[in-house]
């Protein structure tokens, strides 16, 4: 009778309910319990109830009612453990651009923290905006992210969702839409370090745009059972060598997912996919249990030169934390580990959320410099347009690592100088750089720095040092752009302090190399009868070889790089000529 009843009770609530929304709040109300310390479940039904209420009617392109997606957003938000407003946010976060439910409605309900997250996800008007709506739209997230750093997590759980249910799209808009979560979502991902959001758009995105080679990548994968039998072999001697150096840790396998796959064969052209053995160690202690576990690593295979990165002690433009390295493993097979600690690992997968979770943290005071560098711009761009362009180049830049002398590593945006180098460690250090040493060459100070580059600096103690204008240029970063713009701010104010410690080469040594150099050329003229007048010809003849000043061309001679006689003969042809 009971059962009748209840099996009666299920089959009704199953006809009110054919898309079973209630499950999916149910599923949602258990990720958020799940994933969060204080959830306040009472504020999640609220803002399910009205939301439901104002989409009802509406019907997503996959037949679903549309409430079907903000329940989908807000689950996605929970499992990455954000907090209760947050969730209610992603709840609402379609009403007051969709239905007719306003900005000073939702605020008076749910109050001002939850309006201003809506509203930054809120699209501006096509019909006002036109063809700048677009660009508009992104600043407003921009600034809104200013305020209150959640809204980016809204924006991108939003995509992410809109991604997983691209299939439903015509052909043209699935291609327009990949590629602006290629071109501005993903890198937006990528910057507040939710890797998990990240690493799943690329994936669709991949298959959106190239289904051929997605599908191949995926059999590869599936297929591949050297990996797991090299993977098995490795684990157990890891764990005894680990053991050895007292050093407690969790190995996690971490298998590439497609896109990664995909970015190692576009930078190997003409290989296949390939997904060589990759595991974490996850120490339990500290920072320094990262190096213990890097020396057992080390002492149990020889490092493959050139792969070790210490993503610890390098200063960072994002939240990213890892020692990177890789080794010959057995049987000559590569395999790459990733240490960190457990906090790292948190951080690893789900970025600015984790120290969102924080007691005592404010989402508005999370400070990220990529994120005021876009808030400098979009004061001076007045054209939104060319706002979106420089938010898409910005993007695109990557950060490298560089090599700053005893093993000493400094992170940069992509493309930096030496200038930026010498800045990244304050004022004291950048305005006292005369030169630079790039893998060991000398180097014009406009040189872009590439991944992995040794950049040595050189810098003066002696009076008068100080940036040129011409630095300006040369300066990718805000902070070196700041400084030196500080320096012609305020000529002459000398209580510059250190604040980073950066190996320098004694400047006695550079300024012997040049009077080495020198003195070089100098014999080669007295031989042949000459001598020189003035530096004039010189130029002439050091930028005609491709030198970018005569401290570049000096250093060759030195350093026998040039030969003195063949430079003084074409001196002479030179001022014989005139
Ligand atoms: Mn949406």
């Amino acid at each position: 009778m009971l059962r009748a009843l209840l099996s009666a009770t299920t089959r009704s609530a199953k006809q009110d309910d054919p898309w079973d929304l209630a499950g999916r709040v149910a599923q949602l109300e258990a990720a958020h319990r799940a994933h969060c310390e204080q959830p306040d479940l009472l504020l999640v039904r609220r803002a399910y109830r009205i939301a439901e209420q104002m989409h009802r009617g509406q019907a997503r392109k996959s037949g679903e009612p549309y409430i079907t997606h903000p329940i989908a957003v807000a689950t996605i938000l929970a499992e990455l453990g954000v907090d209760t407003a947050t969730i209610a946010a992603g709840l609402l976060h379609d009403t007051v651009e969709d239905t007719s439910y306003s900005l000073e409605a939702l605020r008076s309900d749910f109050g001002s923290e939850i309006a201003v997250m809506v509203d930054g996800v809120t699209k501006l008007d096509k019909i006002h905006l036109g063809s700048a709506a677009e660009a508009e739209t992104f600043r407003k997230l921009v600034l809104t992210a200013g305020r209150d750093i959640r809204v980016m997590v809204i924006k991108l759980a939003d995509r992410l969702h809109n991604m997983r249910t691209i299939k439903f799209k015509k052909r043209p808009s699935q291609i327009r839409i990949a590629e602006a979560t290629k071109d501005v979502l993903i890198p937006l991902a990528d910057r507040l370090g939710l890797y998990i959001i990240k690493r799943e758009l690329e994936d669709i995105v991949l298959e959106t745009l190239e289904p051929e080679v997605f599908r191949h990548i995926k059999e590869h994968l599936g297929s591949d059972t050297d990996r797991k039998r090299q993977v098995a072999a490795i684990v157990p001697q890891v764990r005894r060598a680990l053991r050895g150096y007292k050093v407690a840790a969790k190995l996690l396998d971490r298998p590439r997912h497609p896109y990664s796959v995909y970015r190692e064969m576009q930078k190997h052209p003409g290989t296949g996919p390939s997904d060589p053995p990759r595991l974490v160690v996850v120490v339990d202690g500290p920072a320094t249990e990262c190096y213990a576990a890097l020396g057992a690593v080390h002492q149990l295979w020889k490092p493959i030169g050139g792969k070790f990165r210490d993503l610890i002690a390098a200063k960072k433009f994002n939240l990213y934390q890892s020692l990177h390295t890789a080794v010959n493993g057995p049987g000559g097979v590569p395999v790459e580990f990733l240490i960190r600690t457990r906090e790292m690992h948190q951080t690893a997968e789900i970025g600015i959320v984790a120290g969102l979770g924080e007691a005592g943290s404010d989402p508005a005071q999370v400070q990220l410099p990529w994120l005021r560098r876009l808030l400098e711009w979009q004061n001076e761009i007045a054209d939104s347009g060319q706002f979106l362009d420089s938010l898409r180049c910005d993007l695109a830049d990557q950060d490298i690592l560089v090599f700053t002398g005893h093993g000493e590593q400094v992170m940069v945006p992509r493309a930096s100088t030496p200038v930026d180098v010498a800045y990244s460690a304050g004022p004291a250090k950048g305005h006292r750089l005369i030169a630079a040493y790039v893998n060991g060459e000398i180097a014009p100070l406009s040189q872009r720095l590439r991944d992995g580059d040794s950049v040595e600096l050189v810098l003066t103690n002696e009076q008068p040092y100080g940036p040129s204008k011409q630095w300006l240029e040369h300066a990718k970063t805000p902070e070196a752009q700041l400084h030196i713009n500080g320096w012609f701010d305020s000529q002459g104010v000398d209580d510059l302090e250190s604040t980073g410690e950066l190996p320098i080469i004694p400047m006695q040594r550079f300024e012997d190399e040049l009077k080495a150099g020198k003195n070089r050329l100098w014999r080669s003229l007295i031989a042949r009868g000459r001598g020189l007048a003035g530096d004039q010809p010189l130029h002439g003849v050091a930028s005609s070889l491709g030198f970018p000043d005569l401290d570049s061309l000096y250093l060759a001679l030195a350093r026998e790089k040039l030969d003195p006689d063949e430079l003084a003969e074409k001196l002479i042809t030179t001022v014989d000529r005139f």
